[in-house]
């Protein structure tokens, strides 16, 4: 049984922007995720066309329409290649074998009766390329581009909808699962229950279109057109073995504001022409900018090239994967993007593949074999980790599907912190331990590689040869993310893979992630945390203040994230520490109480520039003397590469006391 999935097909009158990459994204590892199981799968993208957005773009370029798709489509195809997006096909709505196959659905469909003659009066908006009721309407205007609609009466072939509504209705009764998530169904169960009218299925006297075969002067309606592609690209009306190959589709990716197109219209459509129904349509949520959908007027924009350009293609599908539910809106920043680039794949997968090819190579020339020990915990981890993957994944939640290839990798860093290599390295005694917890982060790794290969294809083959994988990435299926209990690997080095970002543009300052080692570091005079002895540095990589020198990146919980009491407090007085460059002697009001707190901040701040500021501390640190004097707290910075010490704005609204979460 094969797996046919589809995503909407764009309009080419601008540049895709990031929603758009999402969709595609998303669906690439979707498609991804099917060839891994050793499913026959067929991935069809495109551009829609016939849109008089296009044709108008192209006039005001002073272009052939035709030539400024063929233009634009060369645009679309290198994004989509820049971003690993894995098409098997590519349908254009100005393609011979789109006209054919729209042609021929719309001729079924007049046959049968369901599309008849009439009179269009009404409002249409042609950036919508929608007709529009008038009580969709906000002030008179388009309440998603806020221009008034135009005034169309025309004659026009409308098609029988409000006759599908019984089908409709048994069709999403009998299949629960054709219309996800629950929330869309839910919209559109209440929006078919309520009623359909006939729609409109043409416009007349226009050029730009496919031709009504039976009303060669009027063109198809843009809609009725674009939703075709999904049979026009496996042959319908013009390779029936390719037809017969592969449709009904699996499932159908689209954006939640046109699910209703997909959901009510399309299915409609192919009833009526006596075609099967795609097993599922799955609507999408949007990726919201900073909190804003993403909107040229708005300056919302993202290009997707910047953002793979500033940290890598593989790093943006990971967030666009793993940092949105699927089916659910999500946000984007430029903050929030590095700073995940920075947890995920600088200090925790980058960081483990480091460590463990470094070991590898300076306790074992790099020769992976197990011992008679046999395999530690890790491989159950790897096999509850495998099985939550996979349903995760048939589920199409792909964001829980990169969290659990992410719990693997942050078991694997717990496990060489606990077991410490670098330790038994020292004890002739422990070779066998060493070599077996060696082999077992090392089969950790590749597993968890063969896991993340959907998502980050290029980096998950490359972790995979590091890894002494000899199968190629092209071939690797599910069954190489099985443990492999006894298959010595030659393991390869290589530079760091994702560098910690350490330098970040001054606009964007208050934004770095702060670590309360940052400040530790600034005070020389105060190491509350010995070094882990003997723990090898990461292969290649600049060592980061953060990471310090055990830089396992393993994550904490919740709970023992709570149980550092981080509070807004204020500076009361500050003073130098008499004999330190770097301390300064703060009394702090923490609402129900004030003290004293020594930081390293000197080097940075004049005393007096700090009475009244506002500041974050950690409330609950064991007193320490520095300098003979006793500190309680720490006050929260984020530290630059140079050592110097940032302090956090705090709105002014917070006050002191204030739990900081
Ligand atoms: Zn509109």
């Amino acid at each position: 049984m094969g797996f046919y999935i589809t995503t909407a097909i764009d309009y080419v009158n601008s540049r895709p922007h990031l929603g758009t990459a999402y969709e595609k994204v998303t669906a690439d590892v979707i498609a991804r995720y099917k060839r891994l199981r050793g499913v026959d799968t067929h991935f069809v993208m495109g551009n829609d066309e016939h849109s008089q957005n296009v044709y108008r773009r192209a006039r005001e370029l002073g272009e052939d329409p035709l030539a400024y798709c063929d233009r634009m489509e060369q645009v679309f195809r290198d994004v989509w290649g820049r971003l690993s997006v894995s098409f098997d096909d590519f349908i254009r709505t100005t393609e011979p074998r789109h006209r054919v196959a729209v042609q021929q659905l719309l001729q079924r469909s007049y046959d049968r009766g369901d599309v008849y003659e009439g009179h269009y009066e009404g409002w249409y908006c042609v950036s919508c390329e929608a007709f529009k009721q008038e009580k969709d309407l906000i002030g008179g205007k388009c309440p998603i581009h806020l221009t008034t609609p135009d005034w169309i009466r025309e004659r026009n072939h409308f098609f029988r909808l409000s006759k599908y509504q019984p089908a409709l209705l048994d069709h999403y009764a009998a299949h629960p699962e054709f219309i996800e998530p629950d929330v869309r169904r839910n919209e559109i169960l209440r929006l078919v229950e309520s009623g359909l009218e006939d729609i409109s299925v043409s416009r007349a006297g226009q050029a730009w279109g496919i031709p009504v075969p039976f009303d060669p002067d009027s063109v198809v309606y843009v809609w009725f057109d674009a939703l075709v592609n999904y049979i026009a690209a496996v042959g319908y009306g013009s390779d029936d073995a390719l037809f017969a190959r592969w449709w009904p589709a699996q499932v159908h990716i689209v954006g939640k504001d046109i699910t209703r197109f997909h959901c009510v219209i399309w299915p409609a459509m192919l009833m009526s022409a006596g075609l099967p129904l795609p097993e599922r349509v799955f609507g999408h949520g949007w990726v919201h900018f900073r909190g804003q959908k993403m909107s040229k007027s708005l300056g919302t924009v993202v290009d997707p090239l910047e953002a793979a350009d500033r940290l890598g293609a593989d790093p943006l599908r990971l967030y666009l994967t793993k940092e949105i539910p699927y089916g659910g809106d999500g946000d984007f920043t430029w903050d929030r993007y590095e700073e995940r680039y920075n947890v995920d794949l600088a200090n925790n997968l980058g960081n483990l593949v480091s460590r463990i090819v470094t070991m590898a190579d300076k306790y074992r020339q790099l020769r992976l074999e197990p011992s008679s020990l046999g395999p530690g915990p890790l491989a159950a981890v790897a096999s509850d980790v495998r099985s939550a993957y996979v349903t995760a994944m048939d589920a199409f939640a792909l964001h829980e599907g990169a969290a659990a290839a992410f719990r693997l990798v942050d078991a694997t860093n717990v496990f060489i912190a606990e077991s410490e290599p670098w330790v038994l390295a020292r004890d002739p005694g422990a070779s066998d331990r060493l070599a077996q917890v060696l082999y077992d982060a090392g089969e950790a790794l590749r597993i968890a590689a063969v896991l993340l290969l959907p998502v980050m294809p290029t980096a998950a083959a490359e972790i995979l040869r590091r890894a002494g994988e000899s199968v190629p990435a092209e071939d690797i299926r599910f069954d190489d993310a099985d443990w492999k209990s006894s298959m010595p690997r030659t393991l390869v080095t290589g530079p760091a893979l994702w560098p910690r970002l350490q330098d970040q543009p001054a606009e964007r300052k208050a934004d770095i992630p702060t670590t309360m080692e940052s400040h530790v570091s600034n005070t020389p005079e105060w190491k509350p945390n010995a070094p882990a002895p003997e723990s090898p540095a990461p292969a290649a990589t600049t060592p980061s203040p953060a990471a310090g020198n055990d830089p396992s990146g393993a994550r904490v919980s919740i709970d023992e994230f709570m149980k550092v009491e981080m509070r807004v407090a204020k500076v009361l007085t500050a003073e130098r520490v008499p004999k330190s460059k770097k301390l300064l002697k703060l009394w702090v009001d923490l609402g129900a109480e004030q003290r004293t707190i020594v930081a390293g901040l000197a080097e940075a701040y004049e005393p007096e520039t700090l009475v009244g500021r506002t500041v974050v501390v950690v409330a609950n640190l064991a007193p320490a003397k520095l300098m003979g004097i006793e500190s309680n707290g720490m006050v929260l910075a984020a530290s630059t590469e140079s050592g110097k010490p940032i302090l956090l704005s705090v709105d002014g609204d917070a006050q002191p006391g204030m739990r900081v979460r």
